[in-house]
């Protein structure tokens, strides 16, 4: 089961296009569904009409999910019964840290962890690394993959310091098995698996599989965003946009004789190969 998870901070741009027909087509070809997410835990960066937009061009591109779509801001009870399990095994610590005062890898270096804070502080939860963590993944694309966690990073947070949940900390839960068995992203978030398969491992909870696909950049190298002013994908004209993902993913160019993007996910999905997708 694969799922599509963009945050409503802007419309579907090429970058996030190809991040979710890769996820579909990984899915489909399986035999699998196909669940859309919208990861708003964010709320000071949503900007209003993303979810409706993002949509709307899914459904131009025949993208079409299984069932309904999830928020995770209806998913709070998980992260705070989350954050119970870690505060309960002695994994948490608060920190007030100011982002000068944080090593290079935005870990908290100080003694934090040995301090009392008064209740009205505002502080941020990290969750402790113990230092010979390794992490290992079989990337779906990309082969084996290993780090050195503990090593990289002593802790990371889990609940920032304006009370909203982390985005780890969302993903981890939400993207472990059951609910989602398939993780295809962009590998920008690359580094942020090592730190969600921990947690998964520390609140007991089954990896998904990880594949991480291409990133598009522009013309400056600079990897396409919402934040960097991406632009929407043209929704009139989806069999463009679909063979050109299809090329950025690696995979063999549909026949001419396909002209509508239904027909051409189909013929997609028989030929879906994960071998395929550039490293
Ligand atoms: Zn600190």
């Amino acid at each position: 089961m694969g799922r599509f998870a963009p945050s409503p901070t802007g419309p579907l741009h090429a970058g996030s296009l190809l991040a979710a027909l890769g996820s579909l087509l990984h899915a489909r070809a399986q035999g699998g569904l196909w669940h859309l997410r919208i990861d708003d835990i964010d709320p000071p960066r949503a900007v209003q009409g993303s979810v409706a937009a993002i949509q709307a061009s899914l459904e131009a591109h025949a993208l079409r999910f299984d069932g309904d779509i999830q928020y995770q801001s209806d998913h709070s009870y998980r992260y705070a019964q989350a954050l119970q399990r870690l505060e309960a095994q002695g994994d948490l610590f608060h920190c007030t840290c100011t982002r000068a005062m944080l090593g290079a890898a935005g870990n908290c270096q100080k003694s934090c962890a040995q301090k009392k804070f008064a209740a009205s502080e505002a502080t941020c939860l990290r969750v402790k690394v113990p230092l010979n963590t390794v992490i290992t993944l079989e990337d779906a694309f990309l082969g084996p993959q290993n780090w050195h966690l503990g090593q990289q990073l002593s802790n990371f947070v889990v609940r920032r310091r304006d009370g909203l949940y982390a985005y780890q900390l969302a993903a981890a839960v939400d993207d472990a098995a059951p609910a989602a068995t398939q993780v295809i992203r962009g590998r920008d978030l690359l580094d942020s698996t090592p730190r969600q398969i921990f947690l998964q491992r520390r609140l007991g909870l089954p990896s998904p599989e990880y594949g991480h696909l291409p990133v598009l950049t522009d013309q400056h190298g600079a990897k396409l965003s919402k934040q960097q002013g991406a632009s929407a994908v043209n929704n009139h004209q989806p069999l463009h946009n679909l063979r050109t993902a299809l090329k950025d993913l690696g995979q063999p160019d549909p026949p001419a004789k396909l002209k509508d993007p239904v027909s051409l996910l189909a013929w997609s999905q028989s030929k879906w190969d994960p071998l395929r997708v550039p490293r």
